[in-house]
């Protein structure tokens, strides 16, 4: 019995349980009321909150620590992703943070007793032109130089793979591509519900409808939270809310280098098994895979605009559709099924912020682009690091907020401040 009197997932609790007819279970995480103080407030109950608050207590032993979700958790992008995991990055401030996700991924189940459905089926980057697949080379050999692994493939290699892609008669002839195996998808509401049980059989208070209207200060420094349930006092004020940084510090009279956009993600009725991994087209923005109930997964740009709206509109549907044509052209007889958008956090090079904020007791996460998703388990792991111990996680040094006044950029894609093209 002390298996599932714990709460631990396990054979003996599934039994304990049958022949208790479910009566053994018990809540996943509380219902929190708020506390009058915390050591630590995490504000967005998204995954990198949630998994800022695990962390903290589960490797730093600090267990007074409330996460204040305006809604239910889950509810912004962290269950709104089309769950790509991967760790193909280019650039030395980028890659070792990304692995470093990635190796906490290939265990995240074991450490929070609960299936995230991690699912390595692979990652493929299509490349279409000679310039394209030298930059895939490059890429590549700097993956493997961080340990990450990485596979060039000619265009008899992608075919192999995903015979159904259209070779033959394409305007975009396909040339190759760079393979990432240990990439794939995770199922990302169980990750947030994961995270969220996790942290609070740690002690970590989870408190849904608990909006953060405003902040306390004293002498320039942040010292807490005013909520609709009332103010709340920290010690440090962590934020983790994506889309909504800009809504947020702008109550702080701050101005930070990142825009909110809606970014799109479409799903598919239910097909048999079809596309392996995860397939991203490279003459256009389009990226696809398939999930476990049979459904196409896929996406591409962001609505070209400024917006806090969590839906977007017909022009990037129609840009996203004519991609996937261009791929495969099958697509054109699969039916829709369902659409939604998410706001995303663009930041000015295309790379994250995990930082001090420039008050004294606030810390800032966030400037996740299109792929913050893949990197909850490292934004996590080091923001709870920086939030404990006041430097700088190694992986996650170069994510600096000062960077885009001293031109340290991380310029992933070498576009500049333009965050359509990230
Ligand atoms: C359509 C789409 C597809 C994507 N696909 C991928 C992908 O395939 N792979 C990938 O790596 N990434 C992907 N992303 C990006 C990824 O989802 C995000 O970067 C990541 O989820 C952001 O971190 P989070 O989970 O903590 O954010 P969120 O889940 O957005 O968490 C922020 C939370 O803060 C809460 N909040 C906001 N304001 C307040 C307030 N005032 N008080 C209290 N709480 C507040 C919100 O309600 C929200 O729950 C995608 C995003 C979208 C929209």
């Amino acid at each position: 019995m002390a298996s599932e009197q714990s709460g631990r997932y396990s054979l003996l609790s599934l039994l304990a349980n049958a022949f208790a007819g479910q009566t053994l279970w018990r809540p996943a995480w509380r219902a929190a009321e708020p506390k009058p103080a915390y050591d630590v407030i995490v504000v967005g109950g998204g995954g990198h909150g949630l998994a800022t608050a695990y962390y903290l207590a589960k490797e730093h032993g600090i267990r007074n620590v409330a996460v204040l979700e305006k809604a239910h958790v889950g509810s912004g992008n962290a269950g709104r992703n089309t769950t790509i995991i991967r760790s193909n990055y280019l650039l030395p401030g980028n890659e070792p943070f990304y692995e470093w996700s990635m190796k906490l991924w290939e265990g995240l189940e074991q450490a929070l007793n609960y299936n995230v459905m991690v699912s390595q089926r692979g990652v493929l980057n299509l490349c279409h032109t000679d310039a394209q697949r030298d930059a895939y080379a490059r890429r590549g050999n700097a993956m493997r130089l961080a340990g990450a692994d990485a596979e060039l493939l000619d265009a008899e290699g992608v075919r192999a793979l995903a015979p159904f892609l259209n070779f033959d008669d394409a305007r975009f002839p396909i040339t190759g591509g760079l393979l990432q195996r240990r990439g794939g998808t995770a199922r990302h509401d169980a990750v947030v519900w994961g995270y969220a049980r996790a942290a609070d059989r740690l002690g970590v208070d989870i408190i849904q409808q608990c909006e953060v209207t405003g902040f306390l200060r004293e002498a320039g420094a942040v010292t807490g939270v005013e909520t609709n349930r009332g103010p709340i006092r920290a010690g440090k004020v962590a934020l983790a809310v994506a889309g909504s940084t800009s809504r947020l510090t702008r109550l702080l009279d701050l101005r930070l280098p990142i825009e909110s956009h809606v970014l799109q993600a479409f799903v598919s009725e239910g097909l048999k098994p079809l596309i392996p991994g995860v397939i991203t087209f490279g003459a256009g923005h389009f990226y696809i895979s398939q999930s476990d109930k049979g459904g196409l997964v896929f996406g591409g740009d962001i609505d070209g605009y400024n917006s806090y709206a969590q839906r977007g509109n017909l022009p990037v549907v129609e840009d996203v559709c004519e991609g996937g044509m261009a791929l495969m052209p099958f697509l054109g007889r699969v039916r829709m099924l369902r659409s939604w958008g998410g706001l995303v956090d663009m930041s000015m090079d295309g790379s994250p912020i995990i930082d001090r904020g420039p008050l004294p007791g606030l810390y800032l996460n966030t400037g996740w682009n299109y792929g913050g998703f893949k990197a909850t388990p490292a934004s996590g792991w080091c923001f709870a690091h920086l939030i404990a111990t006041g430097a700088p996680h190694p992986t996650a040094a170069a994510f600096r907020l000062d960077r885009f006044r001293t031109g340290h950029l991380i310029d992933e894609k070498g576009v500049g401040a333009q965050p359509n093209l990230h």
